[in-house]
């Protein structure tokens, strides 16, 4: 704005000058002159701010994903969980915007531990975690560690969408492992005022109770 003025103003400092007399005519051409420069100043300060505050958000977005990624599976951590869903909800009021939550338990994964080590168990965590990635949609599914041998999905879809991503979760074959993997599922779908964790939480411990390897909703 600054810089569309001092242009204005230096252009009306030309015209005069073409009209006036010789001494006037050196005073306008100066003038204009001024204005030009502070205008070019203002130009290149404001494409210098724009610069650092270029890097600095790279610098802060750098910082955020070494901070939002759970070490052993690679995966987005709880701390990014509790962020982008706050986020959803914020958005899912203003834009009625549909989204839900899966939450995954590996079933009887103590056993893995238990019977053949620490060591296969976090393998164990790798291969769940790895394979529902690469069979999650990268533009509506993001997947999260929730703690120790359960993961949460949140997924931008209704109901009816987290019952087929369900579905297919429950079919995927987790290859490399010594034992058979099966994970538990509990889906909620998000509606404003209730709690979509709990929910999903509750109905992760339904699916337990109905003998795992299955979802409830
Ligand atoms: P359920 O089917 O009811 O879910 O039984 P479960 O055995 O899967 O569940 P439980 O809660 O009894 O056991 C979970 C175990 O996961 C206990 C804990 O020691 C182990 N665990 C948690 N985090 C890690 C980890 O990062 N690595 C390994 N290897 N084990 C972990
Ligand atoms: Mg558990
Ligand atoms: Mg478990």
């Amino acid at each position: 704005m600054i810089l569309i003025i001092n242009l204005i103003i230096a252009g009306y400092f030309l015209y005069l000058s073409i009209y006036a007399g010789t001494i006037i005519i050196y005073i306008f051409l100066f003038l204009s002159l001024v204005n030009i420069v502070y205008a070019y100043n203002v130009l290149s300060e404001n494409k210098r701010l724009k610069k650092e505050k270029d890097s600095q958000f790279l610098k802060v977005t750098d910082l955020t994903q070494d901070n939002f990624n759970d070490p052993l599976t690679g995966v987005y951590n709880r701390r990014y969980f509790d962020l982008v869903l706050s986020k959803f909800i914020k958005k899912a009021a203003k834009y009625n915007i549909k989204f839900s939550v899966l939450m995954l338990d590996i079933d009887h994964f103590k056993k893995f531990n238990d019977t053949y080590g620490h060591d296969v168990g976090d393998k164990v965590l790798k291969i769940v975690s790895s394979t529902v990635k690469e069979h999650i949609r990268g533009n509506q599914d993001i997947l999260f560690r929730y703690g120790g041998e359960e993961f949460v999905i949140i997924s931008m879809d209704d109901l009816t969408g987290a019952i087929t991503l369900a579905k297919k979760i429950n079919s995927l074959e987790f290859k490399g492992s010594p034992e058979k993997i099966t994970v538990s599922i509990g889906i909620s779908s998000y509606k404003q005022g209730e709690d979509v964790v709990k929910l999903a939480d509750d109905n992760l411990y339904k699916a337990k109770e109905a003998g795992r390897n299955c979802f409830k909703y």
